[in-house]
């Protein structure tokens, strides 16, 4: 399996319990490395611009009001099959879905205040990493 990369953000639900450390020790405990990681308060504009693939959806103004409601932590993850592995860690986006033993089961609020974000492909990560990261801030 290739080497791959996909973008993580650890959201505001859990940086305001002040998980980012259990969070990300689940990634690790998967073998997922963090090769880059900042925290920081999204404005209103990015997260639109971040979300805008689901600008049409019924929950998107409350999701970007969320995304805004403090800090969150961008985070590359790197390993095998790192995209689909991501995945399968965070679990299914309501967390009354997820299985056992997943970040979202362990730590969401609800299906919006979930805990966590992951690229759904490795397109996509590839355009998320760049929305967030330069290629000099991500060392493997
Ligand atoms: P995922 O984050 O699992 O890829 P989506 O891309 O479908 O899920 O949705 C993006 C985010 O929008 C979710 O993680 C969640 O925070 C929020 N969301 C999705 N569906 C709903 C919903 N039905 N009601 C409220 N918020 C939602
Ligand atoms: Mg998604």
């Amino acid at each position: 399996m290739a080497k791959e990369r996909t973008l993580s953000i650890i959201k505001p639900d859990a940086t305001r319990r002040n998980l980012t450390g259990k969070i990300n020790a689940r990634f690790e405990d998967a073998g997922l490395r963090i090769v880059a990681q900042k925290r920081l308060w999204l404005t209103r504009g990015q997260a639109e611009a971040f979300y805008g693939v689901h600008k049409e959806r019924a929950f998107f103004n409350d999701l970007c009001d969320f995304m805004v409601s403090g800090p969150v932590v961008a985070q590359v993850l790197e390993g095998d099959n790192a995209v689909a592995k991501n995945r399968e860690v965070m679990g299914a986006t309501n967390p009354a879905q997820a299985d056992a033993g997943t970040i979202r089961k362990d730590f969401a609020e609800s299906i919006e205040a979930n805990s966590v974000h992951g690229s759904d492909s490795a397109e996509n990560a590839a355009i998320e990493i760049a929305f967030f990261f330069s290629e000099i801030e991500i060392v493997g």
